[in-house]
């Protein structure tokens, strides 16, 4: 059994010092667990980066090879603590045990993905021009690029999910193995989780030899260590998953720098649904099934939540309503990972309730024991009433959805024409059907970085093809993806180095390296020469 330490991690040693303390909420139970864990001073924020800014020198040239064995080792530390983890998390979130299993093993994948990709090596996109010193009218020179770390990157894990978007998630994981320390500040809402995994890093940090100072973790239940950390002179990225205004705050602070440096923040989404007329003649009760598992799934605390259904008054409208309406009835009410969340959630469900010709189409009947519990609830509204109404077109965070009837397909194209950016977008839809309707299929893949047929946006799959991400306001810079193997770019910058001997090169741009040996038989064979 691992001991909760409570202290912040400078490095691979627990700071004696710290500030404010704070306890783990329960939010079943509406308790707090005993340990307590120490905000950290602004003097601790200094040192953990200045550690950073010093490890950067030495971690950015471990050989990629070691930084895979330390991700490998981090995941196999993760493993090793066991049920401990998983208890932990379920009283600190309040998320069921198998749902935390599955996304453990996420977690783990997602790094054993980053190690397998360093020991491939391709991910550094390596661009070699040999030189050609008789080209006239001038010499042209050896020219070689590839993509190296950007220093210290601080990271906001986010509060939904304490292990994939957490500590060893899914910006540690690409930051870690491009070669950048990386500062987490852990999230008040699972410190405890926080802790153990922080725990599980150092352990394998230390395994493999990894320079102190690689990675750390700060507490902190308010925003001035997080604000610290923005705006220290030796952050050179930051990665943020969370709230808008969570997301936005932490944008600016990052331009009003004397260095401006990227925030890459994934600041939510409403996913909207387009149901076209002939699938749902012929689909209407299993979609109103499907649509209600996803709205409900984990009390909608998906970035990929379905808040918004856009449909039209069609042959099965009747049949989907009734079968929507009472699955969403017999959906039990599920706690919420906060008390704040579970607020905030009832306060937005109430505004949108409250707007002007909006009606309740279902609020779940259900109520388990335990507290901070969230109703599955779906509304109603024309499309009508929606294009005049902004502010049915904002997240309710949780298990809410509005279907939106739209007189025509007309009209719906209006209405989703209000819409701005999203991580996904979802079109139900036969598949005949859809060259009928070019305008709606254009701008839901206009709006969206991920654009489904005939599914749900709920579950983000790990691989290479994946982009979770998407036009503002969904994600700060649409170019970039949180998941999968691209997430790596974020944390990089192209590098070139013109005429330098071979034996002098990185290793991944030398010509003896087995990848090159590609790239130089193909300039042979494609441009005649080596
Ligand atoms: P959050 O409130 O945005 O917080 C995320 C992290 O950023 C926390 O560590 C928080 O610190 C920190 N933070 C937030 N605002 C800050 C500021 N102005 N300055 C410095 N640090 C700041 O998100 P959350 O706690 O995960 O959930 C709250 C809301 O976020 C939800 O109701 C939901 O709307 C949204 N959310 C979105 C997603 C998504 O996938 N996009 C996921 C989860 C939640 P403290 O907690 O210490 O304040």
């Amino acid at each position: 059994m691992t001991n909760i330490q409570g202290r912040n991690f400078i490095g691979y040693a627990l700071s004696a010092e710290g500030g404010r303390q704070f306890k783990a909420y329960v939010p079943v139970t509406d308790t707090y667990l005993p340990e307590t864990f120490q905000c950290a001073t602004v003097e601790e924020v200094n040192k953990t980066m200045q550690l950073a800014e010093k490890a950067f020198d030495s971690y950015s040239r471990v050989p990629a090879y070691d930084r895979a064995d330390f991700l490998i080792a981090i995941t196999e530390e993760i493993m090793a603590l066991g049920d401990q983890l998983l208890e932990r998390a379920n009283q600190e979130t309040g998320l069921p045990i198998a749902r935390l299993q599955g996304e453990r093993a996420r977690t783990i994948n997602q790094l054993t993905q980053f190690a397998e990709l360093l020991r491939e090596g391709s991910w550094v996109e390596a661009a070699i021009d040999t030189a050609q010193p008789e080209r006239p009218p001038v010499p042209k020179p050896d020219i070689r690029k590839m993509l190296v770390p950007i220093g210290p990157v601080v990271i906001f894990g986010s509060s939904n999910f304490p292990f994939a978007y957490s500590v060893a998630g899914v910006d540690s994981g690409p930051a870690l193995a491009a070669g950048n320390p990386v500062v987490v500040k852990a999230h008040p809402a699972h410190p405890g989780v926080s802790d153990l995994t922080a725990q599980a890093i150092v352990r394998a940090a230390k395994r493999t030899g990894m320079p102190e100072g690689t990675f750390s973790m700060l507490y902190d239940d308010g925003f001035e260590v997080g604000t610290a950390l923005v705006k220290h002179p030796a952050t050179k990225a930051v990665g943020f998953t969370g709230s808008y205004k969570g997301g936005m705050a932490l944008y600016r602070l990052a331009r009003e720098r004397e260095e401006p440096i990227p925030v890459y923040a994934e600041m939510g989404s409403v996913n909207p649904i387009v149901v076209l007329p002939r699938y749902l003649k012929n689909n209407a009760e299993q979609l109103g099934k499907t649509l209600a598992g996803s709205v409900s799934l984990g009390a909608g605390q998906f970035c990929t939540n379905p808040g918004l259904v856009f449909i039209t008054k069609s042959e099965g409208l009747e049949t989907f309503q009734n079968s929507y309406k009472s699955e969403i009835l017999n959906t039990p009410a599920a706690t919420m990972l906060t008390a704040g969340i579970c607020k905030n959630y009832n306060k937005l469900r109430a505004e949108a309730l409250e707007q002007t010709n909006v009606t309740a189409l279902a609020i779940s009947d259900i109520r388990p024991e335990g507290e901070n519990q969230a109703e599955a609830s779906i509304a109603l509204v024309s499309g009508k009433d929606f294009i005049e109404n902004p502010k049915l077109h904002e997240e309710v965070f949780g298990p809410f959805s509005l279907l939106v009837v739209c007189e025509d397909t007309g009209e719906l194209y209006e209405a989703i024409s209000h819409l701005k950016g999203q991580l996904t977008a979802t079109l139900i839809a036969e598949e005949a059907e859809v060259a009928e309707y070019p305008e709606i299929v254009r701008q839901l893949a206009k709006i969206s970085g991920r654009f489904i047929m005939n599914g749900v946006p709920t579950g983000v799959e790990v691989c290479p093809s994946i982009h979770h991400g998407g036009p503002f306001p969904a994600t700060a810079d649409s170019k970039f993806t949180s998941v999968g193997r691209h997430s790596i770019l974020r944390f990089v910058r192209p590098q070139s180095y013109q005429n330098w001997p071979d034996s002098l090169l990185p290793d991944e741009l030398k010509n003896g390296n087995p990848l090159n040996i590609f790239r130089l038989v193909d300039n042979v064979l494609t441009k005649g020469r080596i």
